[in-house]
């Protein structure tokens, strides 16, 4: 598997331990996840449907999906993210959930057309060739299925924000979390969508305020934003 960076990966199993803690480095997950969960839920309807998260990490996303009753297997490859993943369904009690240390091309592969929804957030802008994850993600949909990717921008704005303010004066996230040419505009992201084959249904902005640490949902997709699409019917 070419499709991976083994610093991204590394930098996120150093930090395995604090995924679930709230005040750590991935305190924006934690944030942003009622507002992304409500918002996919809206689009897609997610009880009692199988559900893929692309990406998952320590499975913040995935675990709240999984106890409004979807059925979700969530898989990356960073394995100490996986374990903790595994631990936290366990000792929270939470059924419908699996996690698997597997690439999305792979999984794509072995399981073609499964899942009514894909997820796949804040992930792509850590891999060598995002366009091949979203073909992947595609591939994994089932026809009429859904598919939720979120990423961050790149400007001068997102720069500011994303880069300068969160890791170096506010500290928010480690520096080096993130790498500014791999940020992806929405144009380039409807780009790989095309390609693919969905249709694009809507961009989502999320805004941040660090003064009030606020996160809402809005229009301005400058920084970090998201996109609903969907797989057509047609393309089974
Ligand atoms: N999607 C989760 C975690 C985002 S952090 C959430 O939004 O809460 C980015 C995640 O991408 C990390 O867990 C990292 O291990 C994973 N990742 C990075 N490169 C990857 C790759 N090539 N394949 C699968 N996962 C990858």
């Amino acid at each position: 598997m070419t499709n991976v960076d083994p610093q991204e990966l590394a930098k996120f199993s150093d930090l395995a331990h604090k995924w679930w803690d709230p005040e750590s480095e991935f305190r924006p997950l934690h944030e942003i996840n009622p507002l992304r969960l409500d918002w996919i839920d809206q689009h897609a309807a997610i009880k009692g449907k199988a559900v893929v998260d692309v990406g998952c990490g320590g499975g913040i996303l995935a675990e709240s999906m999984a106890r409004r009753g979807a059925n979700v297997l969530g898989i990356d490859l960073a394995d100490k993210s996986l374990k903790v993943a595994q631990l936290h369904a366990m000792e929270a009690g939470v059924a419908n959930l699996d996690y698997r240390c597997v690439a999305a091309e792979t999984l794509a592969a072995e399981q073609p057309a499964q899942y009514d929804v894909v997820t796949c957030m804040e992930m792509l802008e850590h891999v060598p060739d995002p366009a091949s994850v979203i073909q992947a993600c595609a591939a994994m949909a089932k026809p009429g299925g859904w598919l939720f990717f979120s990423t961050l921008n790149r400007n001068p704005k997102s720069f500011l924000f994303a880069v300068l303010g969160a890791e170096y004066l506010l500290k928010m996230l480690p520096k080096g979390t993130h790498e500014y040419a791999r940020f992806i505009r929405p144009a380039e992201l409807a780009r790989c969508i095309r390609e693919a084959h969905l249709d694009l249904v809507q961009f989502k902005g999320m805004e941040y305020n660090p003064l009030t640490r606020h996160y809402w949902l809005s229009g301005d997709t400058s920084v970090n934003y998201m996109v609903a699409c969907r797989k057509p019917v047609s393309a089974a």
